[in-house]
């Protein structure tokens, strides 16, 4: 999905629509937290006693896309920022990008 950098949106500060600047944000898991999640050791705990054998192979190289993307919209009257989600509680099929 692609984003403008810049759109009229609505600011609920200033109540009307302005121009607005978008970033993207959320949506991005820390790599200290993947390694401590229940999957991860669940894993981990398996393969203890079998040496180098993975029990169920590889892991597959594509990478799932985090739920909860935001963008953050901040009003250039106001200078005031708030967040909007995209597709709550579901994954995007592509991650959203920024074109400029
Ligand atoms: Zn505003």
């Amino acid at each position: 999905m692609k984003f403008p950098a810049e759109q009229n949106k609505y600011c609920p500060y200033c109540n009307t629509q302005t121009k607005q600047t978008i970033k993207l944000g959320g949506g991005k898991v820390s790599k200290a937290s993947t390694k401590m999640r229940f999957g991860v050791r669940k894993r981990a705990r398996k393969e203890k006693g079998y040496g180098a054998i993975n029990v169920r192979g590889k892991a597959a190289n594509t990478k799932k896309l985090a739920r909860g993307y935001q963008l953050k919209l901040t009003c250039s009257v106001c200078k005031k920022s708030h967040m909007i989600k995209l597709a709550q509680g579901k994954r995007l099929k592509k991650k959203p990008e920024l074109i400029k």
